[in-house]
């Protein structure tokens, strides 16, 4: 073990180290490279130290260098050192999660993470969090649990007597939904084409005044953060009345959710705490290893009775059990990795990350303007889109920037339109990675 892992800090060391001088995307070269892993499976045991030797000299060069700081693809964040070394040594803790009684540590840890969360993200006091792999899982876990409640407050028990027969439940969204609510919808039970969809304004925010007659048989779905502009649903002029009417309100803040950890960008998200469940990203804003989500609920007994598993075997102690907040039962301890992430930014540290990484998505705006280039979004978080002429021109510009390798961006359609797309979510990119990535971005176009 000794000189395995003295030897994994070197490899890891030496692949962080090189981030800021490699192309962000793995080379053609480094691409074939990957061959020789695929060699027959071994008939007898192999050194680890061997194993590791291949797996970073032919795996480390073909990475996406999304943990360093020139990656404004989708919507990815690095990792932060506290969060690096908490996943190598929760992995030599290898603890199952999942059962207070199988990781006290896990357990505690975990409920110091969803306290802290509930804290930094001005959520309702007493909402519990369950940590899953990612917002796919968090929008599934917490839409699962709006369904049940609904049902149960209709008098029936989906747990015991299933969805045939079930009294029908309404589900709005909006015309922008994410593909991973639509997908958490359809696993749940919900038909994608029984969806009523609510037009957006020009940010793709939901229009509040466009809304149907909502009911106590309703979920309702919004979006904190469109993965193309970054807007935002207007909560707060659209939860009251939702929940005036009984319907259960579920919000998509898998990035967006974050701009209440920064005072000057808490605005946005006002009215996002009276949501009755929420899912949110750690692998995006938050910054910690893949893969990391959040599902939060208001109604702690609501999502309990809905991921309910109990046996006599799986000891339950009187302690907040956390594969009652998830799909899960044995998992590894993500809120480990989140704890981590927080005790080392502090309260300021997560708000100068959010503010800071905002502020270099509106000197991006400002650069590609000046340049001469049409901006498609208002840019108030950390999206922006850019257009570098028609179809042709823009998707061209995205290949040469792509295979130019300072940084890395990829397209969108928005509004019958083809776009760049830049996001920006990365503890580590720095005011100097924004300008070189500027001029390689002009400089490509
Ligand atoms: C990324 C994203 C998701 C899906 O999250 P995963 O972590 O990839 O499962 C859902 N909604 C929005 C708005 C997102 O940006």
């Amino acid at each position: 073990m000794d000189e395995l892992l003295q030897e994994t800090k070197d490899r890891a060391l030496a692949y962080l180290n090189g981030l800021a001088d490699r192309s962000v995307a793995p080379t053609p070269e480094a691409l074939a490279a990957l061959e020789p892993l695929d060699h027959p499976l071994p008939d007898d045991p192999v050194d680890p130290l061997e194993v590791l030797r291949r797996l970073d000299e032919h795996g480390s060069p073909a990475t996406m260098a999304s943990a360093g700081g020139r990656f404004f693809g989708f919507v990815v964040g690095g990792a932060l050192p506290a969060t690096v070394a908490a996943s190598w040594l929760a992995g030599a803790w290898d603890q199952n999660a999942g059962m207070a009684t199988l990781s006290p540590a896990g357990a505690f840890v975990e409920e110091i993470a969803e306290r802290w969360l509930v804290d930094v993200l001005g959520l309702a006091e007493g909402t519990v969090a369950g940590f899953c792999s990612g917002a796919t899982m968090a929008n599934f876990t917490g839409l699962v649990a709006a369904r049940d409640e609904l049902c149960r407050r209709a008098g029936w028990d989906v747990g015991a007597q299933g969805l045939i027969g079930a009294p029908p439940l309404r589900v709005v969204v909006s015309d922008e939904v994410h593909a991973s609510v639509l997908k958490a919808l359809a696993l749940a039970g919900f038909g994608r084409e029984r969806l009523e969809r609510v037009p957006t304004d020009s940010q793709g925010r939901m229009r509040a005044d466009a809304l149907p007659k909502l009911d106590e048989r309703t979920l309702l779905c919004l979006q904190c953060g469109n993965v193309n502009t970054g807007g935002i649903d207007p909560a707060d002029a659209i939860v009251p009345r939702a929940h005036e009417a009984g319907a259960w309100v579920h919000a998509d803040g898998a990035f967006g959710l974050w701009a209440a950890a920064a005072p000057a960008r808490r605005e946005l998200v006002r009215g996002y705490d009276r949501a009755d469940s929420l899912a949110t990203d750690g692998h995006k804003w938050l910054n910690v290893p893949y893969d990391s989500g959040m599902v939060f609920c208001r109604h702690p007994e609501a999502l309990r009775r809905a991921m309910a598993a109990d046996a006599a075997y799986l000891v339950q102690t009187d302690r907040r059990e956390p594969s009652r907040t998830t799909p899960e039962l044995s998992r590894r301890g993500r809120g480990i990795e989140v704890w981590a992430a927080l005790a080392s930014l502090g309260r300021r540290g997560l708000a100068e990350l959010v503010e800071r990484n905002c502020r270099q998505a509106a000197r991006f705006a400002a650069g590609l303007r000046d340049a001469g280039f049409r901006i498609g979004n208002e840019v108030d978080l950390n999206q922006v889109l850019v257009s570098f002429g028609d179809a042709e021109r823009t998707r061209a510009t995205i290949a040469r920037l792509q295979a130019d390798g300072t940084c890395w961006c990829g397209g969108t359609v928005w509004r019958g339109e083809s776009w760049m797309r830049i996001s920006v979510s990365s503890w580590r990119t720095t005011d100097e990675d924004v300008e070189a990535a500027l001029a390689a971005i002009i400089r490509s176009a």
